[in-house]
């Protein structure tokens, strides 16, 4: 296997992971910065040797660490002092109980909303991006790259700066300004590239294979193993936050299906550990019409994901061929969830809904969660009266563009009392 590492990939250590290995065939190969199966081509995700044991003493130690996805270490491919080296430390994002949207879609059941715009870049990008650093670390690469919807441009951006490592990231040309300008300002180079996200990807895949791309660890295809890891911490926090419980029903944005894939991941080990107790839980993905070929796949009951040319207001989602896909449609029907789409209208109103209920300002992507979670309520396919979680992933600020057509002042008057009394907003 052609491994560029500093030193040979027997010295690589990264924690609890033990090798990578195929979601398809099983075969196991050495860490490294590989992505896919020799023998298959089928995509590789880390294999652990995860600590066995008392799982009282476990979640002791879980609690007792730092307020950061690094309060899981034991549980992820990093070094175990990973807490100690420059990092943003992303992760432990407010679980918000959402009784007043609970109460506007008809849920007698609990509804906590899971904000990741908490992060230090205001998206969930930042803790896929913190596992990916240490590998770029422990693999000696040099320059941290990745190909970008726009929230992962400003994580790796950011993450580099911090690491002190180059950044050069890709996007497609045509994104929100706020996402470009994150993407700029940590000083890394930023290349809009003039096509779809799914274009860039492909030139990255390019780049990665030849002497160009040299020393180049890109978070989202040759670290994309470590990188996918990153999502798993978002099953664990759910589940610590509803106080060791796994939720009944989930409700997950769909970009490359990676995030859902890995949420499923990370509640499985949860039970496995024996740190909740195994109960059936729900998976459900959304996505936006204008960009939704897993949502159809799903309802039309195929196993393959036919890509589809991305056209939404919800950028950070517009993956026309999501990698993850298929794994994605396997999880929502063994788990008796669904896969389900909104229209771009439905976005932006499920985004006013989320902040005029909850003061929760979602990007597009929570807009997108909320919308599908609504019209999931109404379908039947989600039981109103369990405990749900609903995620949302990005911050509304990245976003302006999708509410600021119908959103502004109630009124401009001038600074006296008679011109406020006209407004009649008395
Ligand atoms: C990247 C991203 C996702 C999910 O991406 P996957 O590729 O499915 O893991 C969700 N929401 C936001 C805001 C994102 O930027
Ligand atoms: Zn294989």
């Amino acid at each position: 296997m052609a491994v560029q590492t500093v030193g040979s990939s027997t010295e690589i250590s990264l924690g609890p992971a033990v090798a990578l290995s195929c979601r398809e065939c099983g075969e196991r190969f050495p860490l490294g910065p590989v992505f896919a199966c020799e023998a298959c081509f089928g995509p590789l995700e880390i294999a652990y040797d995860l600590p066995g044991g008392d799982p009282e003493a476990l979640r002791a130690r879980i609690e007792a660490g730092p307020n950061s996805i690094w309060r899981y270490a034991p549980l992820l491919p990093v070094p175990a002092d990973v807490a100690d080296k420059p990092n943003l430390n992303p992760g432990f994002t407010r679980l918000v109980k959402a009784d007043n949207l609970a109460r506007e879609l008809g849920v007698t059941g609990q509804l906590h909303v899971k904000d990741d715009s908490g992060n230090p870049t205001h998206s969930f990008k930042d803790r896929v991006v913190a596992i990916a650093v240490e590998a770029a670390r422990a693999f000696g690469f040099t320059t941290l790259s990745c190909s970008s919807t726009g929230n992962l441009a400003g994580a790796v951006g950011a993450a580099a700066a911090r690491a002190g490592l180059r950044s050069c990231v890709f996007i497609p040309h045509d994104l929100e300004q706020g996402k470009v300008v994150m993407a700029a300002v940590y000083g890394g180079d930023l290349v809009g590239i003039e096509g779809t996200y799914d274009d860039v990807n492909r030139f990255c895949s390019e780049l990665i294979g030849d002497p160009l791309g040299e020393g180049w660890g890109f978070v989202n295809v040759n670290l994309r193993p470590y990188y996918a890891e990153g999502s798993k911490t978002l099953a664990y926090e759910i589940c610590e936050q509803l106080g060791w419980r796994l939720p009944d029903q989930i409700v997950v944005p769909i970009a490359s299906g990676s995030q859902l894939t890995k949420i499923d991941k990370g509640l499985r080990e949860l039970v496995a550990l024996g740190l909740v107790e195994d109960r059936p839980y729900k998976i459900f993905g959304a996505q936006a019409e204008g960009c939704s070929p897993v949502a159809r796949a799903f309802k039309e009951g195929h196993d393959v994901v036919r890509p589809v040319k991305p056209d939404t207001i919800a950028k950070s989602l517009a993956i026309g061929n999501p990698a993850d896909g298929p794994y994605v449609l396997d999880i929502a029907r063994r788990t008796g969830g669904a896969v389900e789409d909104v229209n771009d209208e439905q976005v932006v109103d499920a985004i006013k809904l989320l902040a005029r209920t909850e003061g929760i300002f979602a990007e597009t992507a929570g807009g997108v969660t909320v919308g599908v979670t609504r019209k999931l309520i109404e379908t039947g396919a989600l039981d109103p009266s369990l405990t749900t979680v609903v995620l949302n992933t990005g911050d509304g600020l990245k976003t302006l563009d999708a509410v600021a057509p119908t959103t502004g002042p109630s009124a401009i008057i001038r600074p006296n009392l008679d011109s406020f009394r006209e407004a009649g907003l008395a």
